[in-house]
């Protein structure tokens, strides 16, 4: 990103946490950010077509400031500089990463207002008179905007520095800022797993997750019911004519549902992963696919699509902790084998939501049967490496 990774001293880690407030601006502030994001959108796209030019010309890889925009286009000095800055830092990354692995990153793209997210970045800069963005009892103070009141679900301790903010506007017309804070801790003790504190977790459809326990996270009904919501709208929106107020009404609608479910989920990940991450030593999953997610996600399954998002909190909240995520190759039989005795089944009864083991005889629930599995080949990858 755009700043750079700070070393810590001695026996310190850095670390990151980012707070989204929802923003509430004023009719003049909401008009700025609106100028901002348009601004954000101009430069990006003028600099990237001078790259374009430049490099055809020269083949040498060149991107402007944006000081050198503002003469032909004066209406860029009426917006935060730092966000301009921050378009050409995002864009130089774009390149850096484009240019290291064309094939994953692809080059980078011209945005549209249509499409592309409304956001801008700024960065935090103490002067002597004090820092440029810092957060008031009910609001957040940026540059040019001034204070803008904010409602915060959580705060930061006194001890975060305050290193940059994202706005952004959703598409049904919400304002939302990420505040990313940096702190300096001390590196954890490594915390070395063992078979009783050491969890396996397998993901399940109906559950979201069975544990090698026996427990699960029943997804929360207040989800299924939102995507219901959100199912019959549409339906309902296919069989409208495109354009009509109606249409733009239930469009409007569909909008805030669907970002009231992303909300909830967001919520359910953090506070799942975290109750794991502080209860066990160590934590054993399967290394699905991320690609496999976002299919069953577009058939509507809006869990599986939050499960690699709670994989990553996992592994950064342990971490946190000195403690380990251990990622088991998902090419290994967990479902088919008995976790008691090890014998692999060849029949398809261990698709069978129960089944019990030819060999031992043990009885198995075919989820908590396969998440011991995975707790198993996680828990024999660090006796290996040991
Ligand atoms: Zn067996």
């Amino acid at each position: 990103m755009a700043w750079k990774k700070r070393a810590a001293g001695d026996g310190k880690t850095v670390q990151y946490t980012t707070i989204k407030v929802r923003l509430y601006p004023t009719e003049a502030q909401a008009e700025l950010f609106e100028n901002t994001f348009g601004c954000c959108r101009y430069i990006w796209n003028h600099m990237l077509a001078d790259q374009q030019r430049f490099y055809l010309e020269t083949d040498q890889h060149f991107i402007p400031t944006p000081a050198k925009y503002k003469k032909e286009a004066p209406f860029l000095k009426e917006v935060d500089n730092q966000a301009l800055i921050q378009e050409h830092n995002k864009l130089s990354q774009a390149f850096r990463v484009f240019f290291k692995s064309p094939e994953a990153f692809g080059y980078p793209r011209f945005k549209k207002k249509k499409t592309d997210r409304d956001s801008f970045t700024a960065c935090n800069h103490v002067f002597e008179s004090g820092p440029t963005i810092y957060t008031t009892r009910d609001g957040i103070r940026m540059t040019k905007a001034g204070i803008v009141k904010a409602r915060f679900s959580r705060r930061a301790e006194a001890w975060w520095s305050l290193r940059r903010v994202t706005v952004e506007k959703t598409k049904s017309g919400k304002y939302f800022c990420s505040i990313l804070y940096e702190r300096e801790v001390k590196t954890p003790e490594p915390v070395a797993p063992a078979p009783e504190t050491t969890l396996g977790l397998k993901y399940s459809v109906g559950h979201f997750y069975v544990a090698d326990n026996g427990d699960m996270a029943d997804p929360p009904r207040w989800l299924k019911q939102s995507q219901e919501k959100l199912a019959k709208l549409q339906q309902r929106l296919n069989r409208m004519r495109p354009g009509s107020r109606n249409y733009q009404e239930a469009v409007r609608k569909y909008r805030e549902i669907h970002e009231h479910i992303a909300n909830q989920r967001r919520d359910f990940i953090h506070k799942e992963s975290s109750r794991i991450a502080n209860g066990w030593d160590a934590v054993c999953m399967r290394a699905d696919a991320l690609d496999e997610m976002a299919r069953s996600a577009s058939r509507g399954n809006a869990f599986k699509s939050g499960y690699g998002a709670f994989r990553e909190c996992l592994r950064y909240k342990l971490a946190r902790q000195g403690k380990q995520l251990l990622v088991v190759n998902r090419y290994e039989l967990t479902t088919r084998t008995c976790s008691a005795c090890g014998f692999v089944q060849s029949s398809a009864s261990y698709r069978r939501r129960t089944w019990s083991c030819p060999k031992c005889g043990a009885a198995h629930n075919r989820e908590v049967n396969a998440a011991r599995n995975i707790k198993a080949q996680g828990l024999a990858q660090i006796a290996a490496c040991a």
